[in-house]
C-alpha cells in the first residue's frame, strides 16, 4: 500500500475511534438511562425548565408554581445567571432545585473538547459564585460526550435527562398531545424552557405547566423536581 494511502487509512480509523468513544457510546448509554428513568418516574411528574433564568418569563412561572404549591428543577445557563443573579437566587429561595445547563449552551458534539469542557466548568462555577450549588447537569441539546460525562462524574454531578419533550422549543405547541403522551406513560420528566420572550411559546410554557399540574392532581401523582427521585 502506498504510504499516503496508509496514512489516510490510519487517520480515518483514528477518527472513527474518536467518534465511537466520544459520541456513540455516550449516546447508547443515554438511551439506557432514559429507559430506566421512564420506570423510575411512574406515578410522578417532574417539571424541568432550561435556558433561564430570564426576567420575561421566570418570575411569572415562579408565581404559577407557587400558586399551585409545586416545585420544579431549573437548569440554568451561566451567562443568564451572571446577568440576573438575584433572579437566579429567587428560584432557589422559592424551594426549587437549581442545576447547571453549561455557561453559553455550546453544542457538545459540535464543539472542540476544550470548548465544551470550559463551557461546562464555567457554567458550574458561575452558579457557585452566585451562591447556588448546582444539583445536577442538563446537557445542552441533550447531547453528551465521553469527556463531559467524565468531568461531571468527577464533579459529583448527576446527568438529568428527560422522558418527554413539551415541544416548546420547536415541536408543535400542542397541550393535548403533550398531556396524552404523559398520561399514557403514567408519569414523566418533562422538558420545558423559561427563556422565551412574550409570544406564543412563552404562553405555551405557562399553559402546558398548568395543564400538567391538573393532570398530576387528577392522577394523584407526586410533583416536584429531581429530588423526587432521591437526587
Ligand atoms: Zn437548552
Amino acid at each position: 500500500m502506498p504510504p499516503a494511502q496508509s496514512i489516510l487509512l490510519t487517520l480515518a480509523g483514528l477518527g472513527a475511534l474518536y467518534v465511537g468513544i466520544q459520541i456513540v457510546l455516550p449516546h447508547l448509554w443515554k438511551k439506557g438511562q432514559i429507559r430506566k428513568l421512564r420506570d423510575e418516574v411512574r406515578g410522578k411528574l417532574i417539571l424541568t425548565y432550561d435556558d433561564g433564568p430570564w426576567d420575561g418569563l421566570t418570575p411569572e412561572l415562579l408565581g404559577l408554581l407557587q400558586k399551585r404549591g409545586a416545585r420544579a428543577s431549573f437548569f440554568m445557563l451561566g451567562e443568564k445567571v451572571e446577568a440576573a443573579p438575584e433572579l437566579a437566587r429567587s428560584v432557589a429561595e422559592a424551594g426549587h432545585e437549581v442545576g447547571s445547563h453549561s455557561y453559553s449552551h455550546h453544542h457538545p458534539w459540535k464543539s472542540a473538547p476544550w470548548t465544551r469542557l470550559q463551557d461546562l466548568a464555567r457554567g458550574h462555577s458561575t452558579l457557585s459564585a452566585a451562591g447556588l450549588e448546582p444539583a445536577g447537569h442538563r446537557p445542552p441539546y441533550g447531547k453528551l460526550c465521553a469527556d463531559s460525562a467524565f468531568w461531571l462524574g468527577r464533579a459529583g454531578q448527576g446527568i438529568r435527562w428527560w422522558t418527554h419533550d413539551s415541544g416548546d422549543s420547536g415541536g408543535p405547541l400542542d397541550v393535548a398531545a403533550c398531556l396524552r403522551s404523559v398520561r399514557e406513560a403514567g408519569g414523566a420528566v418533562v422538558l420545558m424552557h423559561d427563556g422565551y420572550a412574550p409570544g406564543e411559546r412563552h404562553a405555551y410554557v405557562l399553559e402546558v405547566t398548568a395543564a400538567l399540574l391538573d393532570l398530576a392532581d387528577e392522577q394523584g401523582w407526586d410533583v416536584g423536581g429531581f429530588e423526587l427521585l432521591g437526587g
